[in-house]
């Protein structure tokens, strides 16, 4: 990752017009091994999450204690989001970005995609044909899709229980191409950041500072203060230990800025790395990833008071109101995939009627940003997972404190014939 970003610097700041360069490395090497590998990944996304969750309803076996996991994880994510997007507004309205901020051009650049209506988010939950819903990867409605027939799974007994152990099996294996996919991380991720940096240069961040550093600053305040403190109390784990343990899907949401396609990798560190068992993590993990975004909100709350200090307009106490809740509605909106939380942000600032345009003031910084809080995003999902986990009692503590539980270095060894 390190090396990907400097190179990548490093050809955006002496050879941005070297058409060698740009032709072979940036938009080839770079382009296709980066693009490929998070193919790769997404690859896994739809099979794993229908197979694991299929396991994951099964495991929890009764309904009323499906409906309890699901209740908890939902408020929980709403809660947290609202922690988050209350932080940004606190610190954005003291740290006031963009109140001195000279305006060189306003960049027209940003198209106001429509974002969708409430209701529709609603609405479109339930899906009027599973297998188009399975084809475009739409998770909530697959979410939804699969729970319901794990329901039934559960209410047919023996032949549900036969299909269970089906799902057992397939669950297995694609954990395997988990890690087999997972093994050309390194080279995947390498391409992926010299690409993005190559393209981005940090030049780009310095008018931008303020709005940059304290998107930044929250991001971190809610990742290593909120998320510690709600750890260690409600979750009773060392924070400590639960962040050097979400290493690898941390490099993988920066290097993506995509909370779906780090969906397997989130996965793999909590159930292999931080102990939590599939029953709880099959279900809260890619719920999350399609819901809950503390980072997409943090980013919001920032942003608009920044637009609302560059265009002088004062917000009183009822359109921060306004910010909380439909920020909170956004990120429930907000697909886990590049760039979308931005998207989302024209439905804030129509609402609170602030500039839609001015989003192309920001427009510059976002992928750099969009990485960051992708990896909040995560961080958060795992977060609450351990603290439902913990309540349901699906957490074991001994692979938690475990330095070398599901090591990555475990992949690379070959697997012993017994004699
Ligand atoms: N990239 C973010 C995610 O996938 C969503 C966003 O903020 O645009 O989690």
């Amino acid at each position: 990752m390190a090396t990907g970003l400097l190179l990548g610097s490093l050809i955006n700041y002496f050879a941005a017009d070297q058409a060698i360069i740009q032709n072979y490395f940036v938009n080839g090497i770079f382009h296709v091994i980066g693009s490929a590998f998070i193919n790769a990944l997404k690859m896994l996304v739809v099979p794993l999450v229908t197979f694991s969750l299929i396991c994951g309803v099964c495991g929890i076996g009764d309904i009323k204690a499906l409906g309890r996991v699901g209740l908890k994880s939902f408020l929980l994510y709403l809660l947290t989001t609202g922690l988050a997007i209350t932080l940004a507004l606190v610190v954005a309205i003291t740290l006031a970005p963009g109140k001195d901020f000279i305006q060189q051009q306003t960049s027209s650049e940003f198209i106001t995609k429509p974002a969708p209506a409430l209701t529709d988010i609603f609405i479109n939950l339930i899906p009027s044909n599973p297998v188009a819903a399975f084809a475009q990867g739409n998770m909530l409605q697959i979410i939804f899709f699969v729970i319901l027939f794990s329901i039934a799974m559960l209410m047919t007994g023996e032949i549900g229980r036969q299909l269970a152990d089906t799902a057992e099996k397939l669950n297995e294996v694609m954990m395997k191409v988990v890690t087999l996919v997972m093994d050309f991380a390194p080279i995947g991720v390498f391409c992926l950041m010299a690409k993005t940096f190559s393209e981005q240069g940090l030049a780009l961040i310095v008018p931008m500072i303020g709005y940059f550093s304290v998107v930044i600053l929250c991001l971190l305040l809610h990742a290593l203060g909120t998320f510690s403190v709600l750890l260690a109390f409600f979750a009773k784990l060392n924070p400590l230990i639960f962040f050097t343990k979400m290493r690898p899907a941390h490099i993988f949401a920066f290097s993506t800025a995509s909370s779906n396609a780090t969906i397997p990798v989130t996965l793999y560190a909590l159930e292999k790395r931080i102990g939590v068992n599939n029953t709880t993590a099959a279900f809260t993990v890619p719920l999350g990833a399609t819901i809950n975004m503390d980072g997409t909100a943090i980013m919001q709350g920032v942003a608009t008071v920044f637009i609302a200090n560059v265009y002088q307009i004062d917000l009183d106490i009822s359109q921060y109101l306004t910010i909380v809740g439909m920020s909170i509605l956004a990120s429930i909106g907000t697909a886990g995939v590049p760039g979308v939380g931005l998207i989302m942000l024209a439905m804030v600032f129509n609402q609170v009627g602030l500039p839609v345009e001015g989003i192309g003031l920001i427009l510059g910084v976002d992928r750099l940003l969009d990485m960051m809080r992708t990896v909040v995003n995560i961080t958060g999902d795992a977060m609450v997972t351990c603290i439902v986990a913990r309540g349901e009692n699906t957490i074991d503590d001994i692979v938690f404190n475990d330095p070398e539980a599901g090591s990555l270095l475990d992949i690379h060894l070959p697997h012993k014939t017994p004699e």
